[in-house]
């Protein structure tokens, strides 16, 4: 499956040398320096198995001054570095492309301060996603963010993605939640923006410049991140319906009878389901329709919550936006529930060879695009199937081939991208630009933007060490 040459060529950057690796060694001592063929294996090849690196060496930090010396040795020495976090971003940023070196965040995982009080808790930008929300529960208090990942993702890979998720809808994104941040720049110097409060106008909100650029622009060592408190009733409701206008409805209709407890409202079609249902142990607690809408709520009062959307539920049925539905509430049915929604991932790896698309459209066009593809693709694909967070306009479109073909990525992504860009949608909602997009932000951002974006890079990593290669 994995593509491992790529139409690029390498950058002007020195190789390694055994004067290189004895100052690495001298600094972060030998355990923390991956060097072993096998070892390297998981640093250079992609969650999805799409890219294949070709890195020669992980370096593991635990402090902002390991980091601080790496970056201004590497910098001094021209040699080009790969940042990573937990190695599941979609888009192959975290994955090296040549030999460059890969910047591990693996070991910077420290719990820095919680104030139980805000809510606010700093941490190093290493920390796993779930253990984060693991260690907040003991306090009542959780991640305002939510993904299929959350066992292997980093916070850190989570803010350079600024990712999205399930629970986006009801916490927002993370420019809001996030209230600070401690960076390396490339050069070395160590930017401290590590701020916990809330409001701060004091000159340019410079931690902003780090959300989403995929290290290409500096290298996030901490995180200051507004949590959330843990909801005391989390209702669930999986329901079917006979086309995407009756989900429109029954989403609108959430959205105002549910308002303030809506955390979640994901969508799939019937093709997803059929791929989970083949590929995993799982089914459709419901039986089988077209499409299907899964409500989570999160509130304080089970009582009124559970009735909340007991009414809600009856108010679909009979108006028809659905056709079909259970609604759960105790911990193991809604983990049941939304371990079919996680699995869809798992089941990608057994159909073929899968392109993801992750794009935003406006909603009256959000499942148009997937119809379209699957009369464009005709008998040339697979399966074409879309599922997503729906209250976020976002759509992941899925496209499974029988094996991996240049060609059909050639047919299928200057067409789907155009087609996004004329319904005024966006080519990348929540997974970022990175390596395999990387040709396509000049047809979505206007020159006078990218040519912004290139000065911005220029500005903050002259030496061009970080992340070559993706992005811009
Ligand atoms: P990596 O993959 O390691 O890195 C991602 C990018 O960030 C790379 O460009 C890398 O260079 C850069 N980076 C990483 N760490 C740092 C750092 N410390 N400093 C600077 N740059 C850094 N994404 C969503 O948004 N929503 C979803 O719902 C979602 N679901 C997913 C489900 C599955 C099963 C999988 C496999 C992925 C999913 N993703 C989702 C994509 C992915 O999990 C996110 O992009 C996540 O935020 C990446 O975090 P990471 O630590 O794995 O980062």
């Amino acid at each position: 499956f994995t593509k491992d040459s790529y139409e690029v060529q390498r950058g002007p950057y020195r190789s390694l040398n055994e004067g290189h690796l004895n100052y690495f060694r001298d600094l972060l001592g030998e355990t923390n320096l991956i060097q072993d063929l096998s070892d390297l294996e998981k640093y250079n090849v992609d969650f999805y198995k799409h890219l294949r690196g070709k890195s020669n060496l992980v370096l593991r930090p635990r402090t902002t001054t390991e980091v601080s010396k790496i970056l201004s040795f590497c910098n001094a020495n021209l040699l080009a570095v790969c940042t990573q976090g937990g190695h599941t971003g979609v888009c192959g940023g975290a994955t090296p492309i040549f030999d460059e070196i890969i910047l591990s965040t693996e070991l910077m995982n420290k719990i820095v301060h919680l104030d139980e009080i805000s809510g606010v808790l700093t941490c190093g930008a290493g920390c796993v996603l779930q253990n984060l929300n693991d260690y907040l529960s003991e306090f009542d208090l959780m991640m305002p963010i939510d993904l299929g990942a959350k066992g292997s993702c980093h916070i850190g890979g989570n803010v350079a993605t600024n990712a999205g998720g399930i629970r986006l809808i009801r916490y927002g994104n993370l420019h809001g939640n996030v209230l600070g941040l401690e960076v390396v720049k490339a050069n070395g110097e160590v930017l401290d923006c590590l701020n916990t409060l809330k409001k701060d106008n004091t000159g340019f909100h410079l931690k902003n410049t780090f959300i989403g650029s995929e290290g290409c622009l500096g290298f996030i060592t901490k995180v200051a991140i507004q949590c959330a408190p843990k909801p005391k009733s989390i209702q669930l409701a999986f329901l079917g319906a006979q086309n995407f206008d009756k989900i429109l409805m029954a989403f609108r209709k959430a959205k105002h009878d549910l308002g303030e407890i809506v955390s979640a409202i994901e969508v799939m079609d019937h093709k997803t389901m059929e791929m989970v249902e083949q590929h995993t142990p799982m089914s459709s607690p419901i039986g089988h329709y077209p499409f299907y809408l899964i409500i989570e709520t999160s509130g304080s009062d089970e009582v009124h919550d559970q009735e909340k959307l007991g009414r809600y539920f009856e108010g679909c049925m009979a108006k028809h936006f659905i056709l079909n539905g259970v609604t759960v509430s105790s911990p193991s049915q809604r983990e049941k529930l939304w371990h079919i929604r996680e699995k869809i991932a798992e089941s990608f790896y057994k159909d073929g060879y899968v392109l993801m698309y992750d794009v935003t459209l406006p909603l009256e066009h959000y499942y148009d695009i997937v119809a379209e593809m699957e009369n464009y693709l005709g008998n040339r694909s697979h399966r074409v199937f879309g599922f997503g967070h729906l209250g976020d306009g976002n759509l992941h479109l899925q496209i499974s081939l029988k094996e991996f073909s240049q060609e059909m990525i050639n047919y299928i992504e200057p067409y789907l991208y155009k087609r996004v860009k004329e319904l005024k949608g966006s080519i990348s909602a929540e997974h970022g630009i990175g390596f395999l997009k990387k040709q396509y932000l000049p047809m979505v951002q206007s020159n006078v933007n990218v040519a912004l974006m290139r000065d911005m890079k220029k500005l903050l990593d002259p030496n061009c060490i970080l992340n070559p290669y993706k992005v811009i």
